[in-house]
């Protein structure tokens, strides 16, 4: 019997994991997918929110916050890509002005560090020159940033793993019974017993909350669209540009990523299916129109793709954290929409502190708190390169051309803890297939690879696993 079981390996489910494995415990983190990362932790704006959006005294805002003030340590002790870039929210009305105000207000009781209002039109335009005509002041907020979200999720999961948290992937639980001494979870490879369950399943939290719950919930994908623009225009804004607020959420963003792209959107749109992430013209004009009012001119002929993500909307609009008292030992992490990725160093450290109360669990001493990301030879110089090819000759190849990843990386990726087993998971974790081409050329090479590394059949291959096989079979079979 397991002490942990946590359902779902997003930033939710790996924060929590990392956090508990500070702890002497049998952990299991089960997910459906083939690899962390697979859900909303995947697709989202990637940023590192300031705190002044959530509603004073919420959970949302207090873990808002103190996964914002962890972030430089996390991210220093796990090496992970963030940069704190800070944000402006614009106001391009005068007479909305108020409602800026507001929001200084909300951030200085949220204990948000460093916000001000600036209504000095050309102070703005030289921190961003790119700045729309009729932006007339702004709420400036210093302590936002910019974050890789899948290296988060990878690095805080590797972390866990590596101080003794057991990972099952392609598992997908399907129901959760009580049981003597603790539940018992039914998944699609057999049934899993523990004394204490997290529900990290991200959209699909409300069908394992109302399983004992007395108040059910019901989580509402709400959808939002992105372009993501090529490097070329990385540097169109600097810091995080959003819109004024609204009732579907913090609105449509232009923002420089950590890794040097630009990334615009997202809209905010409710739907039924929470497997939907197909963007939609509609939904992409929107982005495109409500873009315009913020930053002019964005080039728009530099977009490389488009995708989105969706968020775990519930009606009360509050993360939905804590033990449930009917079903003593279910940990629920629900609801988790945005600032979800800011909160997840917080969220894991709250849960870990409940269920270490609930197991009295003791702390261990041999506990790992860094991690190397892997490693990234693009910062040597000639000489050194030139030394690191001569011993690993796999370096002096580079697969990837737009992002410059050698076929070293690569390999590396595949054979770390947890490592990357698909073409999708190689992109999260090294880029390989982000560029300009969005794996054009480099995508037969990179699948050479994972075959010969895993020793897999080429045709076992898959893009995301489960069905997304690439290539069927060879020609000649079919003659
Ligand atoms: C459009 C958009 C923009 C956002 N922007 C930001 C932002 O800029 N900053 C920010 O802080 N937050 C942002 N967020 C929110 C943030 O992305 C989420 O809060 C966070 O990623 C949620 O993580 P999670 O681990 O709770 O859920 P997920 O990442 O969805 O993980 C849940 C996991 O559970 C697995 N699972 C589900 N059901 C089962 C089952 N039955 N058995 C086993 N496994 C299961 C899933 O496969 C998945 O891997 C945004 C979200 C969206 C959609």
């Amino acid at each position: 019997m397991y002490d942990v079981v946590i359902i779902g390996a997003g930033v939710s489910g790996a924060s929590t994991a990392r956090e508990l494995s500070r702890y002497k415990a049998r952990i299991c983190v089960v997910e459906k997918c083939e690899d962390v990362c697979c859900g909303t932790s995947k697709a989202n704006s990637a940023i590192v929110h300031g705190g002044f959006d959530a509603e004073t005294g919420s959970l949302m805002a207090r873990l808002n916050l103190r996964g914002n003030l962890m972030m430089d340590k996390l991210c220093d002790d796990l090496d992970i890509p963030f940069k704190r870039n800070g944000s402006l929210v614009v106001c391009t009305d005068p007479e909305k002005l108020g409602d800026l105000y507001a929001l200084y207000d909300r951030g200085l009781a949220n204990g948000v560090r460093g916000l001000e209002v600036i209504t000095d039109r050309n102070r703005l335009l030289e921190m961003e020159p790119n700045l729309a005509d009729g932006v007339c002041a702004a709420l400036h907020a210093p302590t936002g940033g910019i974050i890789n979200p899948f290296v988060m999720n990878i690095a805080m999961a590797e972390n866990a793993n590596e101080n003794g948290v057991e990972f099952r992937f392609n598992t997908e639980i399907m129901d959760i019974e009580k049981c003597e001494g603790g539940f018992v979870l039914h998944s699609e490879n057999g049934n899993i017993k523990t004394r204490c369950v997290v529900n990290a399943a991200g959209l699909y939290t409300d069908k394992f909350h109302n399983i004992f719950a007395e108040k059910k919930i019901k989580i509402i994908p709400r959808r939002g669209d992105y372009y993501l623009l090529d490097k070329t225009a990385g540097q169109y804004v600097s810091k995080t540009v959003f819109e004024l607020p609204n009732k579907m959420g913090k609105g449509v963003i232009v923002t420089p990523t950590v890794d040097g792209n630009l990334l615009v959107g997202p809209t905010a749109i409710d739907v039924t299916d929470k497997e939907a992430t197909n963007t939609t013209g509609e939904g992409l004009d929107i982005v495109l129109e409500k873009s315009k009012h913020t930053v002019k001119n964005i080039p728009m002929r530099q977009v490389i793709t488009s995708f989105a993500g969706l968020r775990a909307h519930e009606q009360g609009h509050e993360f939905i954290i804590g033990e449930l008292s009917e079903a003593l030992g279910f940990f629920d992490c629900a609801a988790i929409e945005s600032p979800g990725l800011t909160a997840a160093p917080a969220i894991g450290e709250m849960l870990a502190d409940l269920i270490k109360k609930r197991l009295g669990l003791e702390e261990k001493d041999d506990f790992i708190a860094t991690r190397k990301a892997v490693f990234d030879p693009s910062g040597l110089s000639e000489g050194e390169r030139t030394k690191l090819i001569k011993e690993k000759p796999e370096y002096g190849t580079i697969v990837c051309r737009c992002e410059m990843i050698s076929a070293g990386e690569i390999i590396e990726a595949i054979h770390r803890p947890l490592g990357a087993k698909t073409l999708d998971g190689i992109k999260r974790q090294v880029r390989a297939g982000s560029g300009r081409c969005q794996g054009g050329f480099c995508t037969p090479k990179v699948m050479e690879i994972i075959a010969k590394e895993l020793n897999m059949e080429m045709c076992d291959l898959t893009k995301s696993g489960k069905e997304s096989r690439i290539v069927l079979g060879r020609n000649k079979d079919w003659i």
